[in-house]
């Protein structure tokens, strides 16, 4: 049987020793990730998350945070922009510090105007939400996904989960960074097994203890951040890694 606790374990330690931290200094490190639940948030934190997972997908994060400002300026809460037209798209589009992207801008638009219907007849956003959770079965969760990603706009197959993961389900973002990993581990075979991906974190999290916001958090760190991450698309730090003196890893240099 996979042993999801010593392979996660040892990228644990691999990652402490790259950040020269005790284990006491590396868990509060994380401990945000560690406390990070599905629960009420206002219609409008929905209707921001919304926002910035459409500006995010597809675009470099460094591109967005620079904006940040910007969009919240543009996109201050759901019933100002329930209100936009073809004016303020405009508006946007000739502002040369803006990201001018029309779908993601327009499918933003679309959500704000959605948000009052669905307010009107759950009482909130986040009612709505959990009226299509009766329970955390995989079944349960698979079809929120549909039924979310087909409600919202410029919602897409990596983003849906996105979106999930933000608002604190029992999923991860399958981006590029964990996918890589996980091939490496041998988990996925193929960048497309978004679902299988999911299951094996979830596991991760499982067999750990952990919130799966920090199995999601140690793997992101793991794969991408050059300054001290191990498993680099390019050049992965093998020697750094626990994981290299097992037969846990399928890719080693
Ligand atoms: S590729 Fe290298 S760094 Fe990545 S998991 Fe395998 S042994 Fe570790």
């Amino acid at each position: 049987m996979y042993n999801y606790s010593e392979v996660f374990t040892k990228m644990e330690n691999s990652l402490m020793s790259a950040l020269k931290l005790s284990k006491k200094d590396f868990d509060e490190r994380y401990e945000s990730t560690k406390t990070l639940k599905f629960e009420a948030k206002s219609d409008d934190w929905y209707f921001e998350e919304l926002t910035f997972i459409a500006f995010y997908s597809g675009f470099k994060a460094d591109t967005v945070n620079k904006k940040v400002g910007l969009i919240k300026e543009y996109f201050p809460d759901y019933k100002t922009v329930s209100k936009f037209d073809q004016n303020d798209i405009n508006k946007m589009m000739a502002d040369s510090k803006m990201i001018k992207h029309p779908g993601k801008i327009e499918g933003i638009i679309k959500n704000a105007k959605l948000f009052p219907s669905i307010i009107s007849e759950f009482g909130s956003i986040h009612n709505y939400l959990v009226s299509l959770l009766p329970d955390d079965t995989d079944e349960t969760l698979k079809k929120f996904y549909k039924t979310v990603r087909s409600k919202f706009a410029y919602l897409g197959d990596i983003t849906t989960y996105h979106f999930m993961t933000e608002i604190g389900l029992n999923v991860v973002k399958p981006d590029r960074v964990l996918i890589r990993i996980f091939e490496r581990l041998g988990l996925i075979t193929h960048d497309k097994q978004y679902w299988e991906l999911i299951v094996h974190a979830r596991e991760f999290a499982k067999a750990t203890k952990q919130k799966i916001r920090y199995i999601d958090m140690i793997f992101v760190e793991y794969g991408q951040v050059k300054e001290y991450g191990i498993c680099l698309e390019v050049k992965p730090k093998c020697d750094k890694c626990e994981l290299s003196k097992t037969d846990y890893c399928n890719y080693k240099n």
